[in-house]
């Protein structure tokens, strides 16, 4: 008898063993399946409808399938070495983006533009390929892996839109915020935008996080006077007037002339308006954190939130205040709406 239950002992270990064994090789089987890549076929991934497209460069218009067009933005607009999650947010926010512009008639001539002043950045998949390997030295494989990871985003996030009290929002987004993002009613003299508030965005360091611009402070005086800004260029005295409620600048005083800093800004080409001023008698320099207007959705806040294991959703309902994340179908016969 107990010759039998040392059997059966030895028969149930060999079984537990060899279970164990397949569990540990099929584990291994699932994480190399997801370093390969998994190709998705066009046919699964064009949208079916095409979107009109403004190009500046020729000023052509060209029609092209809905998908395509958020794949060239997203590429275009965010590295695709960034968190799946962050690629996923940029997937929602281009997509409602695009909506927002078709609702709003924002083009004259097409549906939107590829000018990122106006509409969002946009390059041919082409011209993105041959940037990133001659420009950015990346290998074929892992430029196609960056396709179909931004390809799978789209398809992950299908339909998805944000929307303000069922409306479709206006997802503003920007590089960088470095600690806070800017609330829309602090700059270009906006109206209050409900989901366009200053929040918290505690960021990473990235290279465009910190930017430092010297400049001659008489050649700087001369600039502004020339462009209606200062009255005169006998005072050379530099002061930060005042910030915004996210720590920003809002006014630089200029001798007795007051500049808003968002002109400021783009007139001597200072990444943000969130910088200190260093004043070196014959010389100044702006030392400036993070990159862009500020307001919306940051996207190297994005990939550090992403980085600590926040999706997509989370992301969006940090960056937009109040919002809704629906689904919206685009038809060139209906326009855009909610889907059934
Ligand atoms: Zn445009």
């Amino acid at each position: 008898m107990k010759k039998k239950l040392a059997f059966l002992y030895a028969v149930l270990f060999v079984l537990f063993a060899i279970l164990l064994i397949i569990k540990k090789n099929s584990n291994v089987n699932i994480k190399e399946q997801n370093d390969e890549i998994d190709i998705i076929s066009n046919s699964d991934f064009v949208y079916g409808q095409n979107i009109s497209l403004l190009l500046h460069k020729n000023n052509q218009i060209s029609d092209l399938d809905l998908n395509y067009y958020i794949l060239c933005v997203v590429a275009s607009e965010m590295p695709f070495k960034f968190e799946y999650e962050a690629l996923k947010s940029q997937v929602v926010v281009a997509r409602t983006y695009l909506f927002n512009k078709i609702l709003s008639n924002g083009e004259e001539l097409a549906d939107v533009c590829d000018d990122y002043n106006h509409c969002q950045a946009f390059l041919p998949l082409e011209d993105l390929e041959r940037i990133w390997k001659e420009e950015k030295g990346f290998s074929d494989e892992e430029i196609k892996k960056g396709e179909e990871k931004i390809k799978k985003a789209i398809m992950d996030t299908k339909d998805l839109v944000i929307v303000y009290n069922g409306q479709i929002i206006d997802a503003l987004f920007h590089s960088s915020s470095y600690l806070k993002t800017e609330d829309a009613k602090a700059i270009w003299s906006h109206a209050d935008v409900p989901y366009l508030k200053s929040v918290e965005s505690v960021e990473e360091e990235y290279e465009t996080s910190t930017s430092v611009v010297n400049l001659e402070k008489q050649e700087l005086f001369n600039t502004l006077k020339n462009n209606g800004y200062v009255e005169n260029v006998d005072n050379l005295d530099i002061a930060i007037h005042s910030y915004t409620n996210s720590g920003r600048v809002e006014y630089v005083k200029f001798g007795n002339s007051l500049v808003e800093a968002t002109i400021l800004r783009s007139l001597i080409g200072l990444k943000s308006t969130y910088f200190t001023i260093d004043d070196n008698g014959k010389y100044v320099s702006f030392n400036v954190l993070g990159f862009g207007h500020g307001v919306g959705l940051s996207q190297v806040g994005a990939d550090t939130y992403a980085k600590q294991g926040m999706s997509f959703r989370d992301i969006i309902h940090h960056y937009y205040t109040d919002v809704d994340i629906v689904k919206m179908k685009y038809t060139k016969e209906k326009g855009v709406e909610y889907e059934n």
